[in-house]
């Protein structure tokens, strides 16, 4: 239906955020420069993701995501300055509270290399540009909505409103699409959740309804179309594997935000590529 739908109107190649066709790793002609630069915004990504580690910490605790500095959620105590490397001090305290030997998840160093290597891939897609902050910013975002919304299944409100005024933003410094394409995205996005919600009886959190429209927002109304229908998917496959597994039963909810966020940002990356294909193949 989506695809007939699609098919009887041109494709137009304006998406809020730039994406390039040549894939990620295009890296052939490689320099020492290059590779200085890897390694620097990787490094920048670990610090990003130790603050994304606070946010996702602090925000469901309606705490400041700016102070106090970074304490121990076992003793309490702040961690000492040399302890707030990201990602090493987790491998050199072994993964233990320097003060009480309090166990630290490996999630935390998990979410600060993840948040690294991604920031690689955008700064790669990007070429350097200035369109790379934006993607910074996207990523930002969707690994702290992912990550909440996995914890405490809640999509804060005050998040969300962040997240569409820095489309806004974004869109005003780079200019990549219409207003009209922002405003039919977050009507698509917001819309189509909006009706599987009231159709599946709440099967679907009003957080998910507003995500979709804030991403509808970065992405324009094609782009948003493409991720719900990978989130769908992917959230279907996922929940047939944890049910075969007898990890969930029918009665439990799984967070559909996490498949939101991942497919945004496949889309991100490939969403061009796929329109291009789909483009080839509808108009011959
Ligand atoms: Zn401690």
């Amino acid at each position: 239906m989506v695809i007939m739908l699609c098919a009887k109107v041109k494709w137009q190649m304006n998406l809020v955020l730039p994406k390039k066709q040549t894939g990620v790793w295009n890296g052939s002609n490689k320099t020492m420069g290059d590779s200085f630069m890897d390694i620097w915004i990787g490094i920048i990504g670990l610090s990003l993701g130790s603050f994304l580690n606070t946010c996702i910490y602090r925000i469901p605790r309606h705490q400041s995501i700016i102070w106090p500095r970074s304490y121990c959620t076992s003793c309490g105590r702040q961690i000492r300055s040399i302890d707030l490397v990201p990602f090493f001090s987790w491998i050199f305290l072994h993964g233990h509270c320097y003060y009480c030997r309090a166990p630290i998840s490996c999630r935390y160093a998990v979410i600060e290399v993840l948040t690294s290597l991604t920031s690689v891939i955008v700064y790669k897609n990007e070429n350097g540009s200035a369109a790379f902050f934006a993607g910074i910013l996207l990523i930002g975002f969707l690994i702290s909505i992912a990550f909440i919304d996995y914890d405490w299944h809640l999509i804060f409100d005050k998040v969300l409103l962040s997240f569409a005024f820095c489309g806004g933003i974004v869109q005003m410094f780079l200019g990549q699409t219409s207003y009209l394409n922002m405003f039919l995205g977050f009507l698509t996005g917001g819309g189509c959740l909006l009706l599987f919600m009231i159709l599946s009886h709440g099967g679907m959190g009003g957080g998910d309804v507003k995500f979709a429209a804030v991403l509808g927002i970065w992405f324009g109304w094609q782009d948003i179309l493409l991720i719900l229908w990978i989130a769908f998917v992917l959230g279907g496959l996922v929940g047939i594997l944890l049910l075969a597994t007898g990890k969930k039963t029918r009665k439990d909810f799984v967070p559909f935000g996490p498949f939101l966020a991942f497919a945004a940002f496949f889309i991100y990356l490939y969403g061009n590529i796929i329109l291009s294909v789909y483009q080839a193949i509808a108009y011959g």
